[in-house]
């Protein structure tokens, strides 16, 4: 089993929805068990042009499916929630994306992991300290205490909303 950690972020079509039903997907992944889930964070899109805030959060899956796999089952759940690919950074109903996948570097033209963006984005590290703490240790040495310190949190605001059905 490998454990790996998925980023979770919405814009469009009613984001807190998005989130729930991507979550549900994953918890469907074949050879995967989903073990932990962030708060649901808001925050200012980056990207063109003016946009609707971002809704985001960071799942733990443990998972038995080689990486290549898994990013394909992401983008078939991103699919089937309608994202359509148009501009580069722009709205999108779901964007997931592989943040680590164990202690691996993997560096191909479609998967880079860890994820190149993760030391510089609140909207990930926030989420990410939810559920492994300040203590967790990157491949590279850092641990995530000393990126949080790097990146500050400015207008990130943990909403308080359930991503998952209270059981
Ligand atoms: P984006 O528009 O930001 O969702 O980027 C999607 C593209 O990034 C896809 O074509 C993926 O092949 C590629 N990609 C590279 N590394 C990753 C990663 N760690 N997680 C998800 N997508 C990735």
């Amino acid at each position: 089993m490998t454990t790996a950690y998925i980023g979770l972020g919405s814009n469009l079509n009613d984001p807190i929805r998005q989130l729930r039903a991507a979550l549900a997907a994953l918890e469907q992944l074949p050879e995967s068990d989903l073990k932990q889930v962030s708060g649901a964070y808001s925050s200012a899109a980056v990207g063109p042009g003016r946009q609707p805030d971002y809704l985001n959060a960071v799942v733990q899956i443990d998972t038995r499916l080689p990486a290549q796999r898994l990013l394909g089952l992401l983008q078939d759940i991103e699919r089937n929630q309608g994202r359509v690919r148009t501009i580069r950074w722009g709205a999108r109903s779901l964007d997931l994306d592989i943040l680590l996948y164990g202690e691996e570097r993997i560096d191909t033209p479609d998967l880079t992991v860890p994820h190149p963006a993760l030391g510089e984005r609140n909207f990930v590290l926030y989420p990410l300290a939810d559920i492994c703490g300040t203590n967790f240790v990157l491949p590279d040495g850092t641990d995530l205490g000393t990126l949080i310190s790097r990146c500050p949190r400015n207008e990130l605001l943990n909403t308080g909303l359930q991503l998952q059905p209270s059981s």
